[in-house]
């Protein structure tokens, strides 16, 4: 671990949470990660939007541990449960270009605010040894500005999610505060950094800002805020991926409006919403896309060295 990634550690503001833990002592603050990655699936997702995962796959890289506290979150097993391996830095730059090796479209770092700093030293390591093709950063959207300028150069393509205009909606189904002022920051940072969109000759995205927003049951007025922010500030062409995929899943059902699939009535609501301002680069999902089905196994796979496995079997 070199010298800035310890530091970071050492009072941890990676997030906004701004916790100060020492995590390099082993403390822990909200997010409740230590001081190595922790990982729980190395995978070719086939599921994400066309340009992300094209016909090859993205190279999906899981990470334990989350700074939100989502009622309905569809990876809670490793979100919150925390399940997952502790890895060296060493080892996620070869996961990185393992994941390179197998032909995959990019790598792609599923909520990993909480291990920027790690992220970024194997990052470095890996792009010096060869890495070349873009990197995804796929987020939550709670993002501090300090934390995303550390993947300034790093990171090729940001793909975070807006959630809430509302915070009270944040607060309640979420746990986290100020959400829309810090999401709407974040991103401004991630335009700042990836400046256009840039696609290659097959569609896959070299460069650039996908926006995901969850249409939640009950919510699509708070759904027309956020496409309000995305038309004034990032104009009409901003790429904008409209989730139709929630299921009422882990505490969802404690929920009134949480506790039912979303209707085709709001969804629509909110496609025409977003025809209706002008918004032009839109994606959409089929309803079938609503199912649990679709949510990940995680098994460790890709996640330790073939070594590792070794040794394993040999004890
Ligand atoms: S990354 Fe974790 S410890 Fe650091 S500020 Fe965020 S929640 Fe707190």
């Amino acid at each position: 671990m070199n010298l800035s990634t310890q530091q970071a550690l050492q009072h941890c503001t990676v997030c906004p949470r701004n916790c100060g833990a020492d995590r390099i002592s082993g403390k822990v603050g909200f997010c409740g990660a230590g001081t190595l990655p922790k990982v729980a699936l190395v995978s070719a997702h086939q599921w994400e939007e066309p340009p992300i995962s094209g016909t090859r796959g993205s190279g999906t890289v899981f990470f334990s541990h989350c700074n939100l506290r989502c009622v309905f979150c569809q990876n809670h097993d490793i979100s919150q449960e925390n399940f997952g391996a502790e890895i060296s830095i060493e080892r996620l730059t070869e996961i990185f270009l393992e994941q390179q090796s197998r032909g995959l479209h990019n790598i792609n770092l599923v909520s990993a605010s909480h291990f920027i700093p790690q992220i970024a030293e194997a990052l470095e390591n890996a792009k010096a040894q060869g890495l070349s093709i873009p990197v995804v950063y796929n987020s939550n959207g709670y993002e501090s500005l300090d934390g995303l300028r550390m993947l300034d150069g790093l990171v090729d393509v940001y793909l975070p999610d807006f959630k809430y205009w509302d915070d009270t909606l944040a607060v309640q189904y979420s746990k986290v505060p100020h959400y829309a002022e810090t999401a709407a920051a974040a991103i401004l940072e991630m335009r700042r950094q990836t400046k256009a969109d840039i696609f290659d000759e097959n569609g896959i995205m070299e460069k650039g800002l996908i926006l995901r927003h969850l249409v939640l049951p009950g919510h699509y007025k708070d759904s027309f805020r956020v496409l309000d922010w995305i038309r004034e500030n990032l104009g009409k062409d901003a790429y904008v991926s409209l989730l139709n995929q929630y299921t009422p899943m882990y505490h969802a059902t404690e929920f009134r409006n949480l506790s039912r699939r979303l209707t085709t009535f709001e969804y629509d609501k909110v496609t025409e919403y977003f025809l209706e301002i002008g918004l032009t680069n839109g994606f959409v999902q089929k309803r079938s896309a609503a199912t649990s089905e679709y949510t990940p196994l995680f098994d460790l796979s890709g996640v330790k060295s073939a070594a590792t496995f070794q040794i394993r079997k040999e004890n």
